[in-house]
């Protein structure tokens, strides 16, 4: 598409858009008494209008129903989690069977970690992206140690190369393959948080596959992002979390991924607990673990119904939208606008104040730019959020601004971009 800098243009990319109307199924925050310019889904993606209603009604059978509620009523809350995982299936690729939903994504990371990292002999060493989100590495190296490793030497991180800021998919497959002997997991961020660079995990899985490795994937920032195909990608594992572009609310539930083939893996270790018991026997309490089959066997803790109602509220809105397919069609020229008007600042300034680190590359990132501000940084970012622009910071110097297909439009980008070159003036 050939863009436009001006508001009319803007406005007319607005009137085109297909999914114009899913701006009101959200709650868009006030900056002075005019919606924000919220650009901050990959933080905390924001709340559908019709999460009260779907809590209201879980308020409502607990109040009618008591602890009847887990069996009878419309929705009885023993089954309730089922009624996420279409909608979840279609994002994340996978099969129903191969997803569950429970704790939150570290808590998720570690239990994982407990059936998929398996050291044995030589072979006890992760590959990992280096730079990866901070509680990542923290359960890597704690899961390394936990298994009488030592972090620096268990730990094989994949860094861009010198003077370079994203990483190369060669250099990744070249690492996997160069380690081979010694990988018992590769374990990957489906996009960076920090870069916002998106990975090729088809060709990540095959890679590891081939070295002989399990292979996993964080798509915190992937998830109802960008099209996922974890099943025909053959990933072993997944883990996610729902309150980023996922919008279910802050906190809130993780799901995981496990690929069918290891379904009858009774060697597997797993931290059991009772809501991963066989369904046809949960009630009969009797002792000894036998697992449900599927990701569902991955349960520990009764299902917290309210943070479901939340998910099912954002989630029934993907499948209203048409799901990734259409999200990301609107995304990729959304972010392609945010992307050529940074271009534009730049140039009317005189200067490439704003380099932008995510690739140019549409099927390498998402819906997030990470922007490097050549000086004044945190200045600007406050110029930003005290004009209504609101992305986030990340030390020393990047602003990451996530326009995002569901709520955000081409008028948000184009405000964020001329706020972008008043700060320039501003803070001189
Ligand atoms: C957001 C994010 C987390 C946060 O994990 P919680 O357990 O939900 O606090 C972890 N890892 C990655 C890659 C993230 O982007």
């Amino acid at each position: 598409m050939i863009y436009h800098n001006t508001l009319q243009f803007a406005l007319h990319l607005d009137e085109q858009d297909a999914l114009k109307s899913f701006r009101d199924e959200f709650l868009i925050p006030k900056h002075n008494g005019q919606d924000a310019v919220y650009l901050c889904g990959n933080s905390l993606g924001l709340q559908p209008r019709s999460v009260k209603k779907y809590v209201q009604d879980q308020l409502n059978a607990w109040e009618d129903n008591a602890v009847e509620g887990w069996f009878i009523g419309n929705e009885p809350w023993l089954k309730y989690h089922k009624t996420l995982l279409g909608p979840l299936s279609n994002i994340l690729g996978a099969k129903q069977t191969e997803i569950t939903v429970m704790n939150s994504l570290t808590v998720n990371l570690h239990l994982l970690m407990v059936s998929f990292y398996k050291p044995k002999d030589k072979r006890y060493k992760i590959l990992m992206e280096a730079g990866a989100f901070p509680s990542d590495q923290y359960a890597m190296e704690s899961q390394v140690r936990f298994h009488g490793f030592d972090p620096k030497d268990a730990i094989i991180e994949v860094a861009p190369r010198i003077g370079e800021t994203t990483l190369r998919t060669r250099d990744i497959l070249k690492q996997i393959a160069d380690n081979a002997d010694e990988l018992a997991l590769v374990m990957f961020s489906g996009i960076n948080y920090y870069t916002g660079q998106l990975f090729d995990l088809e060709a990540i899985a095959k890679a590891g596959h081939a070295a002989g490795a399990l292979v996993g994937f964080d798509l915190a920032h992937a998830a109802g992002n960008v099209p996922l195909k974890l099943h025909e990608w053959d990933a072993d594992f997944a883990c996610w979390c729902s309150y980023k572009y996922m919008n279910s609310g802050p906190g809130g539930i993780s799901g995981i991924f496990v690929h069918e083939k290891h379904f009858a893996d009774d060697t597997l270790n797993r931290f059991a607990g009772w809501w991963g018991y066989r369904k046809d026997k949960q009630f009969l309490m009797a002792p000894g673990f036998e697992p449900e089959n599927g990701a569902e066997g991955w349960n520990v803790s009764t299902s917290p119904i309210l943070l479901m109602a939340l998910h099912r509220a954002s989630l029934d809105l993907f499948e209203k939208a048409g799901g990734l397919p259409a999200l990301r069609a609107k995304s990729e020229t959304l972010t392609g606008y945010l992307e050529y008007l940074i271009g534009e600042v730049n140039k009317k300034h005189g200067e490439d104040v704003y380099q932008i680190i995510t690739p140019t590359d549409k099927a390498q990132r998402g819906c997030q730019l990470s922007v490097v501000c050549k000086r004044k940084a945190k200045a600007i970012f406050n110029y930003l959020a005290d004009n209504g622009v609101i992305g986030d910071w990340r030390e020393p110097d990047v602003i990451r601004l996530s326009p995002v297909p569901f709520y955000n439009t081409y008028t948000d980008v184009y405000k964020a971009a001329e706020s972008l070159f008043e700060a320039l003036e501003a803070v001189k």
